[in-house]
């Protein structure tokens, strides 16, 4: 079986606006598809950041020609390259582009780390799993190892309600959220009071912001209750001091975990903010695996949160699970994604011991959750996501949600 082309289908639509944090206004998503001379294909998702589909165009070139069963020698070359002599590419679109002159897309042959291409990769190699598995005849979560469980805990990002200084505002987000089902959520503090910034830049919460943060939050917690798990975000804003003030005016509320206190991608500031917060930290949601290592070498986090179309893929989420295991830290896992993202990081969950809990953004933006389809299965059932036993991510393309929301100038991927 060979690779024959990489095409991808731009999905847009609105999203929701239920919150402050995630103003209401439009949200595209990238669906993949490999196709091969079998006729079989697989499907992936990336998000439509900068970049992303020029990355995807010239990944084509690597990919057609290839048996696709390489899943992870193709990541790894695209991640990290490899010594010269390389294999040659065979597609034309190589040649052309080859020939193009001093403008022609291009990327490093020995190491990308993060950005556009590991974004591109990262759909590629959901998308080859889906087709290894309906190839081998196999789920995905069988590919990465087996499954420790058939059904994943979903959390819901709520970020935060539209009237931020309404505490029935908040407290029916939260009730909202579990007559839906589900009983873990998350809030955004940066979105919780930012009535109350004094200053955008300077990465400081004020005394009497910290007060509304904490004040809105006790409504959540008083009305949840304690069989509700809580988290909260703080998008990595904030200064440590500040970090660690937070931390202990929320300690009370007992958070499952605090995510991203401190700029991204600095482990010594994040370490420090560790050391001294009673609530767990959570980082790693833009991070590779490589990143993530640095984290956990250096004791600044308690919860790893990488997202499977950042971090590089499937496999690349069970390389930092085992070693956050081997270190006794559990996995939870950060998304940004539609519906068939989300069920190909359900595969990685099922296949990680340590594996906590799985987010979802979209709830409220119906479309988001129904471009593909599971036969006899629903999304989620009573705040999981249940798994099935079909050949690979076991979904397909609904041809109505996907003719309804397909971006100008984009061909139906049907
Ligand atoms: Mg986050």
């Amino acid at each position: 079986m060979k690779i024959t082309k990489l095409r991808s289908m731009l999905l847009e639509g609105p999203r929701s606006d239920h919150t402050e944090g995630q103003a209401s206004g439009k949200i595209s998503k990238l669906v993949i598809k490999i196709e091969t001379d079998s006729g079989l294909y697989g499907l992936g998702e990336a998000d439509n950041f900068l970049g992303v589909r020029e990355a995807l165009d010239f990944i084509e070139n690597y990919l057609v020609g290839r048996e696709p069963f390489d899943v992870r020698p193709i990541v790894s070359e695209m991640l990290y390259g490899s010594l010269p002599p390389h294999p040659a590419p065979t597609s034309d679109a190589f040649d052309e582009a080859s020939q193009a002159g001093p403008h022609r897309r291009s990327m490093s042959p020995t190491a990308t780390v993060t950005g556009p291409v590991v974004w591109a990769v990262s759909g590629v190699e959901i998308a080859l799993l889906d087709l290894v598995g309906k190839a081998t005849n196999m789920p995905v979560y069988h590919l990465l190892g087996g499954r420790f469980r058939d059904r994943v805990q979903i959390y819901l990002d709520r970020s935060s309600p539209r009237e931020v200084d309404n505490l029935d505002a908040w407290r029916k987000l939260a009730t909202d959220s579990l007559s839906s089902g589900f009983n873990q959520i998350k809030f955004d503090i940066d979105c919780t009071a930012p009535d109350c910034t004094a200053d955008v830049w300077n990465r400081s919460i004020r005394i009497n912001q910290m007060q509304k943060i904490k004040e809105r939050l006790e409504a959540v917690r008083e009305e949840i209750g304690w069989d509700v798990e809580l988290s909260v975000d703080c998008h990595m804003h904030y200064q440590a001091p500040d970090a660690i003030r937070l931390a202990h005016e929320l300690a009370p509320l007992k958070l499952m975990w605090l995510e991203d206190p401190t700029p991204i991608i600095n482990p010594d500031a994040c370490a420090h903010v560790k050391a001294k917060s009673p609530i767990p930290i959570c980082i790693g949601e833009m991070l590779i695996a490589e990143q993530i290592r640095l984290f956990i070498d250096r004791d600044a986090c308690d919860v790893i949160h990488p997202d499977v179309m950042f971090v590089g893929g499937l496999h690349e989420i069970r390389r930092v699970a085992d070693y956050a295991e081997l270190h006794y830290l559990p996995l939870a896992l950060h998304s940004n994604g539609g519906c068939l993202a989300v069920i190909a990081a359900a595969h990685a969950a099922a296949a990680a011991r340590n594996f906590l809990n799985l987010e979802y953004h979209f709830l409220d933006s119906e479309w988001l959750g129904a471009y593909v389809k599971r036969e006899g299965l629903p999304l989620f059932r009573d705040g999981m996501l249940p798994l099935s036993d079909a050949p690979g991510l076991g979904v397909e393309l609904d041809a109505e949600v996907c003719r309804e929301h397909l971006a100008a100038d984009e061909s139906l991927l049907i």
